[in-house]
Formats: structure tokens, C-alpha cells, sequence
């Protein structure tokens, strides 16, 4: 039979490719591997799908190599891919680009390389010195890239180079290059000779330098040579001998970078679990014996050990040797749980983040894929960890809006997790204190299995709640209940968390005359004030200017308003001037060290009081804090967003939930301008269930997730009226179709601009699609785009599909 393959590549179009595939490649064929394929007028590589016969009536192309050893990915993971695929509206090639990121040892490079017939030429036809000299710098060398011209060639640029190409001097052509970037380290061992005890007495008696090597090698079986030299000094000229005379083999043994190697891991033993954790793992036991899909909510307060049940479920999977995926919301809680998981498993485990350095991130890949660890743990990408089979998929505060991603693809790992564990036949947790309400309706449903922890692991109370009403206090920033809470804990030593519920890290800039906000030029977004470096920047396009004193309309003085973790870090040092004070937001913690610096001085109350923003209400466990305060509580509460209340009602819940994990019990101070809204009331309780069918009713009301299906057509442009143009037509279309599907089931909103109307000089609209029923949501929001794309799409007006949204900015 013909053997041909069928090929993706990493495009927007959702197309496939056979190629021919010759002689010598047959026995290496395999779905899941890359092949370097001409594609049109160039060579590209791609992703083999599926091996068949090509239709009789086209011309194939032949495959020039087969670039994997080990296939990428198997059938069943192609299953996976597919079906995120179609549920997400992005090509399959994307979807695989987005599974295997970084080369994973392989890389595509431009070179340049000389037209023949030009060769002859250069010194008679061609004018301009630097094209002359390129040309000559490729005339010496058969092919080079694009950086070694420029690097060659004095004042030679890009457009040089494609002013070249288009006089058609030269010629481009992508090459594949393996960069293995393994990482190997030098290791001596003993030869079969050196292990007789004649030698090695008779070596020790003539040689003693040498013989003391050879004599530590027969105690150690092999040594890192960076070892032997930490050990002996300079040993370079011994080991060049000893292996000359066949005392020594040397070999290249691959290294494993470790990106926690500064962790600190101290073996811990498994707690005896309380009774609720014990009612849970006893389901999560018996799921895991019996090998088939089955989804859990493990609802538990915070601090009440769902880490301690992940471990747990973890080890018993580990026990029948499958593998655990353990998916957390963000780095920033990586080490601490890092840490755990080490101090129970060892090495058993391979870390997944985005601050990984791409040799890091290549060193877990094949780790996971060639199954030397049984755990990986990580953020929502990590759902493409490639495990050949799962046995469990854990996410952790399943709740977070970090499990979507806001490009496209546009997928959401939570969700995910659930497919996945489906084709698997594994055991899905989604654990939080603060479930979505999404996973809340599905554990009504019984969908998922309810599994409830509602004491703390060892019936610690949780925090007392103290609301001030700020509208009767004279500080902005600090109530008097709060400001002295702030002294009375660091005097006790005791640590405080100081929580800002705004996104913006700092103040923002308004004319006293004519009211206007300080805006971004760029995008439809104020401008905030940043104090250490006196700076104004945007948080959208990176703008970063120094701050100016006056009005850019009428030259009054601008003055700042609001505040932000900056400013409330100078106020806290004018309260307690002694207090180490340390803040923890984005701005600060870029950088992967920074991070585990700042959670181990925490861990080591090196710092009293810490101050942030979303980040700090996230999964840590410091016995040390017993004080929070909230600092304005309201600031998400008024965003134009049907998950408004439920966001807020989880910041102030996880942000209180950091208070009080010790022996002292801890304390929340909540100031708001709203005492009496329910949101704040229902977090003070702490009663997440009754808040959770509150806010179900709610949703049911208004006919909004779960109790319907959204998808955004988001439409972006430089021209406005080009883009909201485009909308409309989209709009126009999508009444049309709507007439072949049932009366009333599908609603179409809009199109209407985006809250956030303009980023990096785009502008944006959306038309919100809404149906109670997934599959006609899905078929018709397909057809709309694929009627619009072929007939009506703008080539200015850029349009991606957000599926199930989880903002509206
Ligand atoms: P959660 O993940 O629900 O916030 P953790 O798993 O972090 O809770 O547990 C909170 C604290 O309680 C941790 O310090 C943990 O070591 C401890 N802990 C958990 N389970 C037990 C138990 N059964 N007995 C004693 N301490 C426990
Ligand atoms: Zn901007």
C-alpha cells in the first residue's frame, strides 16, 4: 500500500499537506515526528499527522528529512490536539506549536547564500560599496546568515540584504540546524585495567598524584571531573595521562538543569490526614484503582490541606506507577509548592514554567517525555506536558482566571484537564477554597464529585472579619482600626499582608482644571504614576516616559490620585519606621531569583510586612502572618463584568485565607466604601457555599454562564471605522445564518467597542455570540467565520475567536 504523509504546519490556515515520502525514510515514518518539507518557494518543517495514501489525483512533493529520532507526540495525544483544535477555532499546526514550544532541539535559520551567475560580476556591475562587500562576504563562503552578514559587513542591514533578494543577487532559503542543547558534564571512571589492585598499588608506588585519583575512583565508582579538580587541584595534565594509558574513561554524561537547585528541601513526612481528608482520599483511592476518568471538586477552606490530599492521591499513583500532572495558577506560587512536592517525592518531579530558560524548559520536555519522572507540575501550559499516559490531573485553585489564555489559542487548562483525564482514563481534582462557579454548578449537577474540607487541617479557626465603613474615615489609605492593627502585629512580631485590590500598581495623574486623566496616547487606558523612578508608564503598550508636572490641554498642575502599592509601602514606613517591609507585584518579580529570595526571607520573617496586589492572596502558607488588611476592597467590585462579584468575593476570601494558618489566630481588616454590599458580606462570613448558590440564582436569571455558552468575535484595526466596519458586516452575516438554526437559541450582542477601547493604536470591537446549547453555538460561530473569512474579512481587521471568555477588557 502507499505510504504517504500527511503534514501540518504551524499556520492560521487549518490545512493539511501530503508529501511523498522516499525509500529511505519508510522505516522511520511515524506520526508525531517533524520533517523539513519544501512548502511553495520555500523549505519549512511540519508535523506528521497521519500516514496514508495520498488521493491519486495530486502531485506530491517529497519529504527531505525526518528531523525526530522519537515521535512528539502518539495517536491518542493527536486526539487531544484535535479536539482543542475544532472547541478552539485555531489550526491544528498552531495548537502543535503551542504543545511543543521552544525547538525542543531543532532550529529553523535564515541563510543567505550568493545567485550563481552574479559570482562573476561583482567587481564589474555592482555600484554600492556595502552590496558590494556582502556579496563578496557570500562569495567566499558558500551560505550565511543574516546575522553573520550584518556582523561581517560594516553598515550592512536587513533591507540591504532584501534590497539584494529582490534584485534577485541572492537567495534565502530556511535551514534546519539540530541544536541538541543537551547539556552534558565530563565523567571519570575507572577502565577495566585500573580495577586490578596490582596496578593501582604499582601506579600509587611511581605516580602517588595520580594514584590518589585512581584510588578515589575505586572508592566512588565515577566522579564529575569538576569534583576530581574541586579535590585535587589541578588535574588536567594526570587525567590527560591516565587516559592516554587507559587508567580512565571519560564520558559525556547529560546534566539535567535545575531550575529550584537553590531551593532549600528538607525531607517531610506525609501528615496522618484529619478525618475529611481521609473521607476524600478514600473516593480519590478507590478512582484511582480503577483506572477511569472521574472528575472531583475538592472544596476545601483555605489552609484546611488539599495540598496535603494532592500528595496523598499523588503517592498512590506513583505506587501503581502511573503519572500525576499537577497544574498550579502562577510562578509565583510555584516554589512553595515546588518545595512540598520535592520534600516528598525527590527528583520524581520536572518543573513547567514560563520563566524557564529555553535549555530548562528542553531539559523537563524530555524528562516528562522519555518517562524518567512521574510528576510535572506547572502553569496552564503545562497541560501539554508530554506524559505517554496519565493517571491524574490536579489543578490547583481551579478557580484562577490564569488557566485561560488570551490568545489564541484561546484555551482554558481547567477546562482541558478535564479532556484530557477523559482520554486518559484519569482522575481529575480541581481543588479550591473558592470554587468557580462553573465547577460549583457542576458538582450540583453531579457532574463532578463534591469532596468538602470544611475545617482547617488542624482545626485552626479561621480569621476574625473586622469591616470599616471608609466613608467615615479621615485617611484614605489607612482606617484607624487598621493603622493601629499594623503596630500592635509588628510589635508582637508577628507578620501582616497589606493587599491592594487594583491591577495598576500606582497612582494615577488628573488636571484640577479641566479634569482631564494623564492618557496613554497609544491606547484608551490612564496613565499610572509610578514613584520610585518618577516615571508615567502604561501597563498595556510598555509606554515609559519621566513624569511631567502640567496639564498637556491647559498646563495646570497635575495632581496624583488613588494610590498605589508604591505609596502605601512609603506610608506603612512612616507607621512603623523599624519594620522590614518588602512588596511583591509583577513589576518587582519579573525575575525567577527574585522571587525565591523574597518567599524565603517570608518563610524566615526576614520581612514583617508584605504589600501587593493579586499575587499575594495566592496559595501561600506562612504560619507567620496573623494580620491582613485590605486595603480597598471595592475595586473590582463596579467592573462592567457579569463575574465582577464572584472575582472580588474570591480576592477577599484567598487574601483573608493568608491570615491566621499558625498557632495564633489570625485577624482581616476590610476597608470599603460598601459595607453592606452582599459580595463583602459573604466574604466576612466566609461562607462560600452560600454565596456560590447565591450567585447561581443570579447567573440562571440572567442567562449567563453556566446557564449559557459565550464565544467574542474580537475584531482589532488600525482605522476605527474600518474595524467597527468589519464588526458590522460580521454582525450582518450572523443575522442572516441565524435564520437556519432554531428560533431564539442562539443571541447575538453587538457589536459594540471593547471596554478597553484602543491598545498600541488598535482598535477594538467585539460581537459576543450566546447560546444555552455548546454544539449549536459552536456549529453556527464556525460557519459565521468561515463565511466571513472567505467573503468578507478586511485584511486590516485582524479577527480572533475567544471561546468561553472569561474578560471582556
Ligand atoms: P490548603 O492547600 O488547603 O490551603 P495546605 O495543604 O497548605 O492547605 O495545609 C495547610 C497547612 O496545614 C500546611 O502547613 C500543612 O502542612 C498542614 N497540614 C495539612 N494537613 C495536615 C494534617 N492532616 N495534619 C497536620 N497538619 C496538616
Ligand atoms: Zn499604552
Amino acid at each position: 500500500m502507499k505510504q504517504d504523509a500527511k503534514i501540518v504546519f504551524p499556520i492560521p490556515k487549518d490545512n493539511y499537506y501530503f508529501y511523498k515520502v522516499p525509500n529511505q525514510f519508510l522505516s522511520s515514518l511515524e506520526i508525531g515526528k517533524r520533517v523539513y518539507v519544501p512548502l511553495r518557494n520555500r523549505k519549512t518543517i511540519g508535523y506528521i499527522v497521519s500516514i496514508e495514501a495520498a488521493p491519486d489525483n495530486i502531485l506530491l512533493k517529497e519529504i527531505i528529512d525526518i528531523l525526530d529520532e522519537k515521535p512528539l507526540f502518539d495517536d491518542q495525544r493527536l486526539r487531544f490536539y484535535k479536539w482543542i483544535s475544532k472547541y478552539y477555532f485555531c489550526s491544528l499546526g498552531l495548537i502543535l506549536k503551542a504543545a511543543h514550544p521552544g525547538g525542543l532541539g531543532i532550529s529553523l535559520n535564515k541563510t543567505l547564500k550568493i545567485t550563481k551567475k552574479v559570482i562573476f560580476k561583482i567587481n564589474t556591475s555592482i555600484k554600492d560599496d556595502i552590496e558590494k562587500r556582502v556579496l563578496q562576504a557570500l562569495a567566499a563562503s558558500e551560505t550565511l546568515t543574516l546575522g553573520k552578514i550584518i556582523n561581517l559587513v560594516e553598515g550592512a542591514s536587513n533591507s540591504t540584504v532584501n534590497g539584494l533578494i529582490s534584485k534577485k543577487l541572492i537567495e534565502s532559503e530556511y535551514l534546519v540546524e539540530k541544536n541538541t542543547n543537551i547539556k552534558t558534564e565530563k565523567i571519570i571512571s575507572l577502565s577495566k585495567k585500573s580495577k586490578d589492585k596490582d596496578i593501582i598499588n604499582i601506579l600509587s608506588r611511581k605516580r602517588p598524584a595520580k594514584g590518589n585519583i585512581i584510588e578515589y575512583l575505586s572508592l566512588n565508582d565515577d566522579s564529575p571531573y569538576s569534583i576530581l579538580k574541586e579535590l585535587f587541584g589541578n588535574i588536567s595534565a594526570h587525567i590527560k595521562w591516565l587516559s592516554e594509558n587507559a587508567y580512565l574513561v571519560i564520558d559525556n554524561r547529560e546534566i539535567i538543569r535545575d531550575p529550584f537547585s537553590q531551593l532549600e528541601i528538607k525531607k517531610t513526612s506525609p501528615h496522618k490526614l484529619n478525618p475529611d481528608q481521609q473521607l476524600a482520599f478514600n473516593q480519590i483511592k478507590h478512582a484511582i484503582s480503577s483506572s477511569i476518568f472521574k472528575p472531583f471538586l475538592l472544596h476545601g477552606v483555605t489552609g484546611s490541606g488539599k495540598t496535603e490530599v494532592y500528595l496523598y492521591s499523588i503517592a498512590e499513583v506513583i505506587k501503581e506507577g502511573g503519572n500525576a500532572l499537577v497544574l498550579v495558577p502562577e510562578i509565583s506560587l510555584t516554589p512553595q509548592l515546588v518545595t512540598r512536592f520535592k520534600s516528598r517525592f525527590g527528583k520524581n518531579i520536572a518543573v513547567l514554567h514560563s520563566g524557564l530558560s529555553e535549555g530548562e524548559r528542553y531539559d523537563s520536555w524530555r524528562q516528562i517525555h522519555e518517562g524518567k519522572v512521574n510528576i510535572a507540575i506547572g502553569v496552564r501550559s503545562s497541560i501539554f506536558a508530554p506524559f505517554k499516559d496519565i493517571s491524574i490531573i490536579i489543578v490547583d485553585e481551579e478557580h484562577e482566571s490564569t488557566y485561560k489564555q488570551e490568545e489564541n489559542p484561546t484555551y482554558n487548562a481547567r477546562d482541558l484537564a478535564l479532556v484530557l483525564g477523559k482520554i486518559y482514563g484519569a482522575v481529575v481534582i480541581l481543588g479550591s477554597a473558592t470554587p468557580s462557579v462553573e465547577s460549583f454548578a457542576n458538582s450540583i449537577k453531579e457532574k463532578f464529585h463534591y469532596l468538602n474540607l470544611p475545617l482547617r487541617a488542624e482545626n485552626q479557626s479561621l480569621p476574625r472579619f473586622d469591616i470599616v465603613d471608609m466613608k467615615k474615615e479621615k485617611n484614605p489609605i489607612f482606617s484607624g482600626k487598621l493603622h493601629s492593627a499594623i503596630i500592635d502585629n509588628f510589635e508582637s512580631s508577628n507578620q501582616t499582608i497589606l493587599f491592594l485590590n487594583r491591577r495598576g500598581f500606582s497612582s494615577i495623574l488628573i488636571c484640577r482644571a479641566c479634569g482631564d486623566t494623564l492618557m496613554c496616547p497609544n491606547c484608551s487606558i490612564a496613565l499610572t504614576y509610578h514613584l520610585t523612578n518618577k516615571s508615567i508608564k502604561c501597563h498595556y503598550c510598555g509606554l515609559n516616559e519621566s513624569r511631567f508636572d502640567n496639564c498637556l490641554k491647559c498646563g495646570t498642575i497635575l495632581y496624583e490620585f488613588g494610590f498605589g502599592t508604591q505609596k502605601i509601602e512609603e506610608e506603612v514606613k512612616k507607621i512603623v519606621p523599624k519594620a522590614n517591609v518588602a512588596r511583591m507585584d509583577s513589576d518587582e518579580l519579573r525575575n525567577k531569583n527574585k522571587l525565591l529570595d523574597l518567599y524565603n526571607k517570608l518563610e524566615n520573617k526576614e520581612v514583617d510586612i508584605l504589600i501587593g496586589t493579586q499575587m499575594v492572596a495566592k496559595g501561600h502558607d506562612l504560619p507567620g502572618v496573623t494580620l491582613v488588611g485590605i486595603i480597598s476592597a471595592d475595586m473590582s467590585l463596579y467592573n462592567p463584568d457579569f463575574r465582577a462579584g464572584e472575582r472580588t468575593f474570591q480576592l477577599i476570601t484567598q487574601v483573608a485565607g493568608r491570615s491566621g494558618r499558625g498557632l495564633i489566630e489570625g485577624k482581616v481588616i476590610v476597608q470599603t466604601f460598601n459595607p453592606d454590599h452582599s459580595v463583602i458580606k459573604y466574604a466576612s462570613r466566609q461562607d462560600s457555599t452560600q454565596f456560590l448558590n447565591r450567585e447561581i440564582n443570579l447567573r440562571e436569571k440572567l442567562g449567563f454562564p453556566p446557564f449559557s455558552k459565550l464565544i467574542n468575535l474580537k475584531f482589532t484595526g488600525t482605522k476605527d471605522h474600518e474595524t467597527s466596519k468589519a464588526a458590522c458586516s460580521a454582525r450582518d452575516l450572523a443575522s442572516r445564518i441565524i435564520k437556519n438554526y432554531p428560533l431564539g437559541k442562539i443571541n447575538i450582542l453587538g457589536p459594540s467597542p471593547a471596554p478597553v477601547y484602543k491598545i498600541k493604536n488598535k482598535f477594538r470591537w467585539h460581537l459576543i455570540l450566546n447560546s444555552v446549547d455548546q454544539k449549536i453555538l459552536h456549529n453556527f460561530a464556525h460557519k459565521l467565520v468561515s463565511l466571513y473569512s472567505k467573503s468578507y474579512a478586511n485584511f486590516n481587521v485582524k479577527v480572533s475567536v475567544d471561546v468561553d471568555p472569561l474578560t471582556f477588557s
